[in-house]
């Protein structure tokens, strides 16, 4: 019985010792140490041994079973200690490593250029409204005093959705429905993209942005809009700016005017961004028409108004000394990226 004990106790060290897992482990414990197992099975006959030999046969016993328990007990810490090293291994973070950097986005250079300008009108106490880029002709052309015989109403200019829904040509639209909606007064400015059917080359777009101004209250005058319009160029380019206001025609204003402003790259004396003259063609504005103020529900024996409305791309291509305006809506990272 000795060397059968014997016996179990190297094989059953050598198979623990080897255990490749957990459950391999387990099967071990029960095959050796279990109630069913090898153990257990040669202590069930110690019945057939002589009295003398049972205590040292006993003691034997329990020396195997408590070299087999420890065994088990260390083989199970090493192979806990193993698989957390193991897990350690594979999630090992090295925090030397650079990191990758989110792809950051930024404003594009119209939007600057028109954050810049509404934070200057808003100072001046204008509210910024913006309205739909589908929009009916009625808001776009007969309400502005444009009756359906009008030039600009035709589709050779216009992009037109149905005969009386179109994309509108400006955001005078937007002065309308401002109108219709609030009685005077009203100062507001109306920034968007606009649509005219025109062959995109370097100064053409047939996508583009502007941003109209509107004022109605009693007693404005045309001093009014010079005033307006000067002290906001002087706020955009500087103090030694000058704007000059040339009589023109337009079917929403009486009287109305183009303006001018010195070039702000030469001061006037003549350079290639003012081609020579001096003077840099800025906008259109005037008098709001009696007719529109009447279309609009709003007396122009009472009220009188001024409307201005200029390109905010050309602007932004003099700001950054962009030569040409398609790049300003063609999305090629390249270009955009020189503004982040
Ligand atoms: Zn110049």
């Amino acid at each position: 019985m000795k060397q059968a004990l014997e016996a179990i106790r190297a094989a059953a060290l050598a198979h623990i010792t080897a255990a490749q897992g957990e459950a391999e482990l387990e099967a071990l414990r029960v095959r050796y140490l279990g109630k069913k197992g090898e153990l257990t099975a040669i202590l069930k006959q110690m019945g057939t041994l002589a009295a003398e030999e049972r205590p040292v046969v006993g003691a034997l016993a329990n020396t195997v079973r408590e070299a087999l328990e420890a065994a088990v007990r260390a083989r199970a810490a090493a192979l806990a200690s193993e698989s957390t090293a193991r897990r350690l291994a594979a999630e090992t973070i090295d925090v030397t490593l650079p990191g990758a950097a989110p792809a950051l986005g930024g404003m594009h250079p119209t939007d600057r250029v028109q954050a810049d300008l509404e934070e200057i009108f808003m100072g001046m106490g204008f509210e910024v409204v913006t309205g739909p880029e589908v929009e009916y002709d009625q808001y776009n052309f007969t309400l502005l005093n444009m009756p359906e015989s009008h030039p600009s109403r035709d589709t050779q200019d216009t992009f037109y959705i149905t005969d009386t829904i179109l994309l509108r040509t400006q955001t005078s639209p937007v002065q309308i429905r401002t109108m219709l909606a609030n009685k005077p007064p009203i100062r507001i400015i109306c920034p968007g993209r606009v649509y005219r059917s025109d062959p995109a080359d370097a100064t053409h777009s047939p996508v583009f942005t502007q941003i109209e101004g509107l004022a109605v209250d009693k007693g404005i005058t045309f001093s009014d809009l010079k005033g307006t319009l000067d002290k906001f160029f002087k706020q955009l380019y500087g103090s030694s700016i000058q704007t000059r206001f040339r009589p023109h025609h337009f079917a929403y204003t009486e009287p109305s005017a183009e303006m001018d402003l010195s070039c702000f790259k030469c001061g006037g004396k003549g350079c290639p961004m003012c081609k020579w003259e001096g003077w840099i063609e800025m906008l259109g504005c005037g008098m709001v028409h009696p007719k529109v103020l009447e279309n609009c529900g709003i007396d122009p024996a009472v009220y009188s108004g001024f409307a201005f409305g200029m390109g905010l791309d050309r602007i932004t291509l003099m700001r950054y000394n962009i030569d040409d305006i398609r790049l300003l809506f063609e999305n090629d990272l390249r270009f955009l990226k020189q503004f982040v």
